[in-house]
C-alpha cells in the first residue's frame, strides 16, 4: 500500500484557519487532522479533542520528556505541540494528514519529514488581519496587540512554504487547498506501486 502524505499548514492568528478546517473536514472526511496538545486555556466556543486537547503543563513537560511529539513550539507563554503516534498511524495506513502549526513547528518538521508539503494561509490584507482579530472578541486588548506582532513576523516568514494559499473566500481557499493535496496524491512518490502493479502482470 502507498503511504499517506503530510500536510502542514501555517498562518498567523487571523487568518481564518479555524473556519477554512471546518469547511474543509465537513468536504473532505477523508482527510485527517492532527489534534495538537496545548497548555493555554480553552476560549468559548472550543471542544476538548475537537483541534486541540487542552493539558496541564506538567502533562506537556512528561509528553517532551517521553518524546511523544513530533514538533513543539511555545506561542505567548503556552505550549503547542504535534503528537507523534496519530501522524505516524496515518502515514502507514495511507491516509493524508494536515498538521497545523505555526512557522517554527512548520520548519521542525519539514527538517524531520522533507517530503511534507507544506502550505501557509494568507489573509488577504493587513486590515483583515486587524479585524479578524479583535472581532474574535475573546481576548484583552494585549494579547491582541500581541498576536498581531506574532502575525506580522509569520506573514514574513511565508516563503519558507512550498503554497499560499490566501483565505478571501472560504470556499475558494478550501478548494485550493483540496486542489494541492489531490495533485501530490498523483506524484510519482505516492504511487510507485501502481507501476510494478501493472509491470508485475504483464501477459506472455
Ligand atoms: P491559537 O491559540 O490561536 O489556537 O494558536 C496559536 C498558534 O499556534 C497558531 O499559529 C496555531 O497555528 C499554532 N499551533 C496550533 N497547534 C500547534 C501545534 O501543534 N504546534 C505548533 N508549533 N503550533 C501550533
Amino acid at each position: 500500500m502507498n503511504k499517506g502524505g503530510v500536510f502542514i499548514v501555517a498562518g498567523p492568528s487571523g487568518s481564518g484557519k479555524d473556519t477554512l478546517f471546518k469547511v474543509l473536514f465537513k468536504k473532505r472526511p477523508d482527510i485527517k487532522f492532527s489534534i495538537s496538545s496545548i497548555t493555554r486555556a480553552m476560549r468559548v466556543g472550543e471542544v476538548e479533542g475537537e483541534k486541540y486537547n487542552f493539558i496541564t503543563r506538567e502533562k506537556f513537560e512528561d509528553m517532551l520528556k517521553n518524546d511523544e511529539l513530533l514538533e513543539y513550539n511555545v506561542y505567548i507563554g503556552n505550549y503547542y505541540g504535534t503528537p507523534k503516534a496519530p501522524v505516524v498511524a496515518a502515514i502507514e495506513k495511507g491516509e493524508d494528514i494536515l498538521i497545523e502549526v505555526d512557522v517554527n513547528g512548520a520548519k521542525s518538521i519539514r527538517e524531520k519529514m522533507p517530503e511534507a508539503v507544506s502550505i501557509f494561509i494568507m489573509p488577504p490584507s493587513y486590515k483583515e488581519l486587524k479585524r479578524r482579530l479583535s472581532g474574535r472578541g475573546t481576548e484583552s486588548e494585549e494579547v491582541i496587540e500581541k498576536r498581531m506582532h506574532e502575525s506580522l513576523s509569520e506573514i514574513a516568514r511565508a516563503t519558507e512554504f512550498d503554497y499560499i494559499v490566501v483565505n478571501d473566500n472560504i470556499n475558494e481557499a478550501v478548494d485550493d487547498i483540496i486542489e494541492i493535496i489531490q495533485s501530490s496524491r498523483l506524484m510519482l512518490k505516492r504511487q510507485k506501486n501502481l507501476i510494478d502493479g501493472v509491470l508485475n502482470n504483464v501477459e506472455s
